[in-house]
């Protein structure tokens, strides 16, 4: 049996004025034992957050392959942990486009989290444009085949299945076509890592929100959501943990 993971997001949002949101998420979010929850902050944002809400593991968004070099800008899983951070995530699409980030690096960003002690979730999906024609589930298996860590394990890594034209557009897939991915992604993997396969969990992401968060959560072989937009406020992401609750 695979908890439940809800874990947010909070993309290149939030200041110090918003910390006090992350201690009302701490605190509902305490009341629904039998779900993982975790807060991805902005780098700024991890120190304060982690003095703050002790109980609910905060992460990163990304982090580097080294652990340290000549990489102006970059941060690296070490100094992730020296900060309190509790897991990253990699391969979001946003990186990915933005910053041309391939599987491979991805893996081997993965892996880095995984050497310092961070939890990790990979991020894979497919664009529009792959969906129509498509190849949705070639694109998505693909990324999963090429940027899955060694060693990858249930105990220190998630996959989220984020549809790239699902993210902060409102739209989301059909629950056949979640569960169908889900179904798909879930075969790659006992391919890959043989039964580890059924320990790892694999969230859905992209516009999951209050209203339909149950739907979403419930779907076969869906084990929880990753978050943007709607893990901004208690009042948005709290009913999203209770969803996952409830089920
Ligand atoms: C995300 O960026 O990981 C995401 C799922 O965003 P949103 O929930 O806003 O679609």
């Amino acid at each position: 049996m695979r908890r439940k993971l809800v874990a947010g997001n909070w993309k290149m949002h939030g200041l110090r004025a918003q910390l006090g949101e992350i201690e009302a998420i701490a605190a509902a979010t305490a009341q629904h034992a039998a779900v993982d929850v975790a807060l991805c902050v902005p780098f700024t944002l991890i120190g304060p957050a982690v003095a703050l809400a002790t109980r609910l593991p905060i992460g990163a968004q990304d982090v580097h392959e080294d652990d340290q070099g000549a990489h102006t800008g970059c941060v690296s899983a070490p100094m992730l942990v020296e900060a309190g951070a509790a897991l990253t995530i990699v391969g979001h699409s946003e990186r990915r486009a933005d910053q041309h980030e391939t599987d491979a690096q991805v893996k081997a960003k993965a892996e880095a989290g995984r050497r310092a002690g961070l939890d990790v979730i990979l991020c894979i999906g497919e664009t529009l444009d792959e969906r129509d024609a498509g190849r949705a589930e070639e694109i998505v298996t693909g990324q999963v085949a090429a940027s899955l860590p060694d060693g990858a394990g249930a105990d220190w890594l998630a996959l989220a299945y984020e549809p790239v034209w699902a993210i902060g557009t409102g739209r989301t897939p059909t629950e056949a076509d979640v569960a169908a991915m889900h179904g798909a992604i879930r075969a790659k993997l006992r391919a890959l890592v043989g039964d580890e396969a059924d320990a790892i969990r694999i969230l859905y992401g992209g516009s999951v929100n209050a209203g339909n968060a149950a739907a979403l959560l419930g779907c076969a072989d869906v084990d929880g959501a990753l978050v943007g937009g709607a893990s901004l406020t208690a009042e948005k992401f709290v009913p999203i943990v209770a969803a996952a609750a409830a089920l």
